[in-house]
């Protein structure tokens, strides 16, 4: 997942102030079928709905996977969430 992050495999924000970065899959829910999966924006802190046509379940990855992702790989999080800055 760190190497599909970088590479950009979740396609980037549609926010244009985020400047294209790229994001992770979410789901709304951890039920299966409630609904597909979206991209989560770290910059903007927003869920979109993916450009592809995906119909993979966001149960999938569930609500909570951005948060576990960033809590194991915090150098990648946003400059804009460091509390040094
Ligand atoms: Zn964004």
């Amino acid at each position: 997942m760190h190497r599909k992050y970088m590479q950009g495999d979740f396609e980037s924000c549609p926010n244009i102030s985020c400047d294209r970065q790229n994001t992770l899959p979410v789901g709304l829910s951890d039920v299966w079928g409630k609904s597909t999966v979206k991209i989560y924006c770290p910059r903007c802190k927003k869920n979109f709905h993916p450009k592809s046509d995906t119909q993979l379940d966001g149960a999938m990855f569930g609500p909570s996977f951005p948060d576990i992702f960033f809590s194991l790989l915090p150098n990648l999080r946003s400059p804009l969430d460091d509390p040094r800055t």
